[in-house]
């Protein structure tokens, strides 16, 4: 298992970023952002396992959680899979924060998934005054064995910085807006030095991306698409990323990611990209 003292690039959909809890992740997953609980959502649910996906990303907030979870009881069944094979990730919503709170929201979020445990739980956003309480129900939650791993979703180093003063259990993975356009050098910095797992949302910029002249001129000489191009630069960061797609090609696409390498002049290429570019809230000024 790759560990992150030394973590080395993933091999494959089946290999694991270690997290501080000891339990592995795995390096790409499926997002569901945007999706409408129903049968779509079921099907490319069951599409991205079938195809060797481990791991989907969902959030309360999506109002998709009892479609993800028929799509993942089903793909486990016809498969003959456990339900350990796969990495389930929730999200507590804003409206939920507060210690009592966060544990029935908790609650809530696996009676819709129809599941009993959650391999990772995350605060979605960093509410001011909210999500040093929050995190305490979290912190339980871990304790008590009810959750495999807890982190946070959306923080900047001043939040995490803040989280960790008061925390028991540092963050063990960071979900935050991550692409080539914003490719946030001081979290990963940080992240890096407290062990902290960072995930990217938006890894194609939510199709911001595929115009761009050096990842077309990218994709050309590597044969790949932009989108591979672009996740392939992710897991070359050592960022777990969950691109988003409801169509099975393009699921396929994004994950056949393990068999090329981008050379290290090409990585510094796609980072000097970089121009700090949101396509969603900054996390120091969003008002929901
Ligand atoms: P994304 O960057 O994954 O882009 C998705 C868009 O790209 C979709 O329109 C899709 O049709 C298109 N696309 C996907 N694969 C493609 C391909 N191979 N070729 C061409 N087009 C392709 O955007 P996203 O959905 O915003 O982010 C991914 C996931 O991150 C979400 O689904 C969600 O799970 C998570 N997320 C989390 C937060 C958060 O606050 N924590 C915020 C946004 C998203």
């Amino acid at each position: 298992m790759n560990t992150f003292s030394s973590p080395r690039v993933p091999l494959h959909l089946d290999d694991r970023i270690s997290l501080a809890s000891g339990i592995g992740m795995p390096p790409l997953g499926l997002g569901v952002f945007k999706v409408e609980d129903g049968q779509e959502l079921v099907d490319a649910v069951k599409s991205a396992i079938r195809l060797g996906y481990r791991s989907i990303d969902t959030a309360s907030v999506y109002g998709n959680e009892a479609g993800v979870g028929r799509g993942i009881r089903e793909a486990l069944a016809e498969n003959g899979l456990r339900r350990e094979y796969l990495f389930v990730t929730s999200k507590v919503w804003n409206s939920d924060l507060g210690y009592e709170e966060t544990l029935a929201a908790y609650e809530k979020s696996l009676e819709l998934l129809g599941l009993d445990y959650l391999d990772l739980y995350l605060i979605h956003w960093p509410v001011d005054g909210k999500y040093a309480e929050a995190w305490r129900a979290l912190e339980e939650l871990y304790r008590a064995g009810r959750v495999k791993a807890i982190g946070v979703s959306n923080f900047h180093v001043h939040h995490l910085e803040t989280l960790m003063n008061r925390a028991e259990i540092v963050p063990m993975v960071n979900q935050i807006e991550f692409h080539p356009m914003l490719s946030q050098p001081e979290l990963r910095d940080f992240a890096r030095k407290h062990g902290i797992v960072l995930e990217a949302w938006s890894p194609l910029m939510q199709g911001g991306l595929f115009e761009e002249p050096l990842l077309l001129e990218l994709a050309a000489s590597y044969r790949r698409t932009v989108a591979q191009i672009v996740l392939r630069w992710d897991l070359q960061h050592r960022v777990i990323t969950i691109p988003k797609s409801i169509r099975e090609a393009r699921i396929a696409e994004n994950a056949n990611v393990f068999d090329f390498e981008l050379t290290e002049e090409d990585m510094r290429r796609i980072d000097a990209l970089n121009v700090n570019r949101r396509v969603g809230p900054d996390p120091d000024s969003f008002d929901f």
